[in-house]
């Protein structure tokens, strides 16, 4: 296992606290504003551990935007409303992707934090930043509640920076299609979605390689923590290492828990938090995402326990009263008050689902590694072959980053397996 050369980072901003979506909104909920309050709760983030997250230029979105959709943007929050003609092109204002109050600035936010996180990163260190995860966004169009694609702008800034080998792992419960696509004919960029199939966008079936450097694993729904075990186990971690990325990216949509309104995935969050301590393993260097989630009570427990697990704190069995508090006045209009469970606010840990490995996640298994056998992912075993020792490998080209992060080089130089 690599090991980073600095602390974790946790980027966020007061901004999530403000109302968005508008009303009857499956993301006009409280998400990354409880996940920090419940950090603080429990006494998991200190002062120095915090970045406040700035906001993306307009130059900085152009790197992945088009000038029009970005200008349309501003203008549809500016004005409060937007015409026949803008909606049907850039796809905003609908019930899908509604505009609301302060839009534009929540948006260039979250992709700023995603900008800044992956610069925090190449210093040799994970950030934190739930609240990106942003994996529908186009270049042209906002789509599936996404109107900028931080997670296309972090990689941009990784590779702009002298990344030359980049995984990118994404556990959202939905297909990460737009940043496939953004990236499928780019020779430096690996990616790995698991994702629910059958469902929206309905891409990323099995047979899709795009460029050849993609893995797809649309799983079935029931998808169980021993499945996850399985498939980390056999495809993405030896994948992933044969890549022996610079840098990961990975995107932990909440959405893949049991209990999420949206999807019928059925992981735990320790599975889930475990995953993702491997998967950065995989690298000196991380940006850590959030992605969807439906249900406030899991949402806030995954990521409060993932920046647990990223930063090296134990979980408690039971929260603390000042912890319990955080969840109170939480209301979902997608779950109904029955189906609330009471450990839901007591505990952080799920109990795991261990349930059995199905044939089908087998199958699947066999039928992914034997494409990446045939395609881009062998030729990535010859690289890291001809690369070795692979810490050496780590380093983007000299002068290739910025004077401010020699701390790659060093924290490159000395990983360790
Ligand atoms: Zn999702």
């Amino acid at each position: 296992m690599k090991t980073k050369r600095l602390p974790p980072v946790f980027v966020g901003h007061d901004i999530y606290r403000q109302p968005a979506y508008g009303n009857n909104h499956p993301l006009a909920i409280p998400r990354v504003e409880r996940v920090i309050d419940l950090c603080r709760a429990l006494g998991w983030l200190q002062r120095e551990e915090f970045r406040p997250s700035p906001r993306a230029g307009a130059a900085e979105l152009a790197r992945f935007h088009t000038p029009e959709y970005i200008a349309a943007l501003r203008q549809a929050t500016q004005e409060g409303k937007v015409d026949a003609q803008a909606r049907a092109r850039f796809a905003i204002g609908t019930m899908e992707n509604p505009l609301f109050p302060g839009l534009f600035e929540r948006a260039s936010t979250c992709a700023g934090g995603s900008i800044l996180a992956a610069d925090l990163c190449l210093e040799g260190r994970i950030a934190y930043h739930p609240a990106g995860g942003t994996h529908h966004g186009r270049a042209d169009r906002a789509s599936g509640f996404c109107y900028f694609n931080d997670p296309a702008l972090a990689i941009l800034r990784l590779l702009d920076r002298g990344i030359e080998r980049l995984l990118y792992v994404d556990l959202d419960a939905h297909h990460g299609d737009a940043v496939q696509d953004a990236f499928a004919a780019d020779p430096q960029v690996w990616t790995i979605s698991v994702h629910e199939q059958g469902r929206w966008p309905y891409t990323g079936s099995a047979i899709d390689t795009a460029g050849g450097r993609t893995c797809n694993l649309p799983v079935p729904s029931g998808f169980n923590d021993r499945e996850l075990g399985l498939l980390l186990d056999d495809v993405i971690l030896p994948l992933g290492g044969r890549v022996a990325p610079q840098a990961v990216v990975l995107v932990c949509g909440a959405d893949a828990l049991a209990g999420d309104p949206l999807s019928s995935m059925a992981l735990s969050n320790v599975r889930l938090w475990s995953a993702a301590r491997a998967i950065v393993a995989l690298a000196p260097a991380a940006v850590v995402l959030g992605g969807g989630g439906y249900n406030p009570w899991t949402v806030t427990r995954y990521w409060t326990g993932l920046w647990a697990t990223l930063s090296g704190r134990q979980i408690p069995d039971t929260l603390p009263p000042a912890a319990r508090a955080v969840f109170e006045g939480l209301e979902c209009d997608l779950i109904d008050a029955e189906d609330v469970s009471p450990r839901w606010s007591t505990t952080l840990a799920d109990t795991p689902n261990e349930a059995p490995v199905r044939r089908e996640i087998e199958v699947l298994r066999d039928e992914a590694l034997r494409r990446a056998d045939t395609g881009c992912w062998s030729a990535a075993r010859r690289l890291m072959a001809d690369a070795a020792p692979i810490a050496a490998a780590t380093l983007p080209a000299a002068g290739a980053i910025p004077a401010g992060a020699d701390a790659i080089r060093e924290g490159g130089r000395h990983a360790v397996d």
